[in-house]
């Protein structure tokens, strides 16, 4: 029998930097190509309240789904896709609905959310705008290798929390450049 108390203090000890690493394991799952970053992505929310434990919601990496998609849209895609069973199975019998969950998510992803995406698909800092989630935990900031990246201004500048995680921006990158021609 498994103690109520016993799992929330195991979630507890679960920080932002082990939900990010989780992010960054997902990113070395990428196939990598010169021609886009491979980046990880980690949705966690709380529920009932803000403070409640972290419940992880879904992973999602770089070109997972098919097409040429990102991280975070691939991972919302997964939150959207929870089935009323799914749901009862984390919530019990009542359980919220994913736009109420989405609320009350923390996003993790090892780059920062696009803003500007050159295949037409819609950026990601858009999508989780949509979602209306809370927070937003970055590895590293998107660099000019592509586009000028805006997403993390963008999502703040309509109340978005962003918070970086400087600890782990080099091996964010490095992973993001997975076989990318070496950088001058
Ligand atoms: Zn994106």
């Amino acid at each position: 029998m498994v103690d109520a108390g016993d799992l929330a203090r195991s979630a507890h000890r679960f920080t932002h930097l082990e939900f990010l690493r989780e992010a960054m394991e997902a990113a070395c799952k990428c196939e990598a190509l010169p021609g886009a970053f491979s980046v990880g992505c980690v949705i966690v929310t709380h529920w009932p309240e803000l403070h409640s434990p972290p419940i992880k919601l879904s992973t999602g990496y770089s070109r997972e789904l098919p097409g040429n998609t990102h991280a975070e849209a691939n991972a919302l895609s997964k939150v959207d896709a929870l089935s009323t069973a799914d749901l009862m199975e984390v919530f019990g019998q009542q359980p919220p609905s994913t736009k109420d969950i989405l609320k009350n998510a923390d996003v993790y992803t090892t780059m920062e959310p696009c803003s500007v995406r050159t295949s037409g698909l819609s950026p990601c800092a858009n999508a989780l705008i949509e979602a209306n989630v809370r927070r937003c935990f970055i590895g590293v900031k998107e660099p000019t290798d592509f586009v000028v990246c805006e997403g993390a201004k963008k999502m703040a500048d309509i109340g978005i929390e962003i918070i970086w995680l400087e600890e782990v921006a080099d091996e964010c990158l490095a992973i993001a450049r997975k076989g990318h021609p070496l950088q001058p």
